[in-house]
């Protein structure tokens, strides 16, 4: 039988206690998991958010005496000077900066002291060959994996430090992760909603149902859907606080060409709009097309870094100078 989840008549939105049967029916731990899963998540987000202090000289809009910091308010400011502020750290303070990251598992070196700064606005684009440690970086730029030393800031926030909040800001399709076995693709982009505290979640689900032509996981389980189909709402998942900062490890795997071609556009779309990509990939050719600057990793270094221009060089393509650069 479809599973389909009991709406409140008076919000419309999806009654979670109606899943427990449902979910339980399905895998025996499944409502069990999806519940902690949920709690936990919810409260991680919440102790992020309380956690967050007001930065100096700027008066948060969402100023509250519960969360108020200990010390004198800072000076009332005005709607103007707060947008103006917020702007002007905005357009400073870059997306991604790291300083002499390193993270070394037993004895082998993932990461030799990375330094790197990724703009607002821009495509970024990392490379390297299997094991060079472009995955260690996104984790660690994304607060799921401790630095051995080191540090780094996204979004003007320490990854070690505030783990938490960091995953709360951006947007992650993590490079081999599938979306919970035991959700329909309509429960898990629900799940996604409520832990990343977004209104409309309905309207954004149907949105990006017709993005990716959906439709057909609306009732189906995770487990039984393609891996092109895991993917989209992977992707979808990734974007649907409309993050200001995406982390993408191998975004383009597993789509055909039609929906490849709809994710760049949409990543173009994205950046253009003032959004900041991430991206880890080992398609040169269309990274090639998108990216504003890449680097090229190599056992655990950078050894090349610039414009796309600049690290092709001479070379006809991206990918020449890829293997140039690694000594394939
Ligand atoms: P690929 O292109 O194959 O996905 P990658 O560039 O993403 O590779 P990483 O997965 O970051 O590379 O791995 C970097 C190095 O760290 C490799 O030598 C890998 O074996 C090692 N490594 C990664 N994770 C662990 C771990 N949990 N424990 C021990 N070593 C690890």
């Amino acid at each position: 039988m479809p599973i389909s989840p009991r709406r409140s008549t008076t919000t419309g939105l999806i009654d979670e206690a109606a899943w427990t049967p449902a979910l339980s029916a399905r895998q025996p731990d499944g409502a069990r998991a999806l519940k902690i899963a949920s709690e936990r998540t919810l409260r991680n987000v919440f102790s992020t958010q309380t956690k967050r202090t007001v930065p100096t000289g700027v008066q948060s809009r969402r100023w509250d005496k519960s969360i108020r910091p200990r010390g004198p308010r800072p000076p009332t400011i005005t709607t103007s000077q707060i947008l103006y502020n917020e702007s002007r750290v905005r357009a400073v303070v870059p997306a991604i900066e790291a300083h002499a990251l390193a993270k070394r598992y037993g004895r082998v070196d993932a990461l030799r002291g990375i330094n790197l700064s990724v703009n607002r606005g821009e495509f970024f684009g990392l490379f390297g060959p299997n094991g060079a440690g472009k995955t260690t970086m996104l984790r660690i730029l994304t607060g799921q994996l401790r630095p051995t030393s080191g540090s780094a800031r996204v979004l003007d926030v320490d990854v070690v430090q505030e783990p938490l909040r960091v995953k709360s800001l951006v947007g992650i399709v993590p490079e081999v992760e599938s979306p919970p076995s035991y959700l329909t693709g309509f429960e898990y982009l629900y799940f996604v909603g409520r832990v990343r505290q977004v209104d409309g979640i309905d309207r954004r689900i149907n949105r990006w149902f017709d993005f990716f032509d959906l439709e057909d996981s609306r009732n189906a389980l995770c487990k039984d859907l393609s891996k092109g189909t895991r993917q989209k709402l992977m992707l979808a998942a990734a974007f649907f606080h409309d993050p200001a900062l995406a982390f993408l490890d191998e975004p383009f795997i597993n789509l055909d060409p039609i929906y490849q071609r709809r994710l760049k556009g949409f990543l173009e779309e994205y950046v253009s709009g003032g959004g900041t990509v991430f991206m880890a990939s080992h398609l040169l050719d269309i990274a090639e097309k998108l990216c504003d600057r890449v680097a090229v990793i190599q056992n655990g270094a950078l050894i090349a870094l610039g414009s796309v221009d600049e690290v092709r060089g001479r070379e006809a393509d991206l990918e020449s100078a890829f293997l140039r650069l690694v000594g394939a």
